[in-house]
């Protein structure tokens, strides 16, 4: 079935086991599409929230028909989490 095409189609990070994602107040749920569990910033505008393997799939297959968004704020956390991430590591391999 077609998604609404209104409807902004939100791309989030799956919750993988043993580690449940880099921010403590990350909202999780269910894929819109596949049901596995996600995650996405409690601030994430409201719409259909897929996982990045639906999101490719819809995309190859319907093309963009809507909006799909990361805000600014999410990028900049993610950002901010991977600087964050190679500070800690460094020292370790690379
Ligand atoms: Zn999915």
């Amino acid at each position: 079935m077609k998604p609404d095409s209104d409807e902004l189609l939100i791309i989030c990070l799956p919750v993988s086991r043993g580690n449940p994602g880099g921010f403590d107040d990350n909202v999780y749920g269910p894929c819109a599409d596949c049901g596995v569990e996600i995650q996405w910033r409690p601030h994430a505008p409201a719409g259909r929230h897929v996982c990045m393997n639906c999101a490719a799939r819809t995309i190859e297959k319907e093309g963009i028909t809507g909006s799909i968004t990361m805000t600014p704020e999410i990028v900049e956390e993610i950002r901010r989490h991977i600087a964050l991430e190679k500070a800690t590591k460094k020292g370790g391999v690379g």
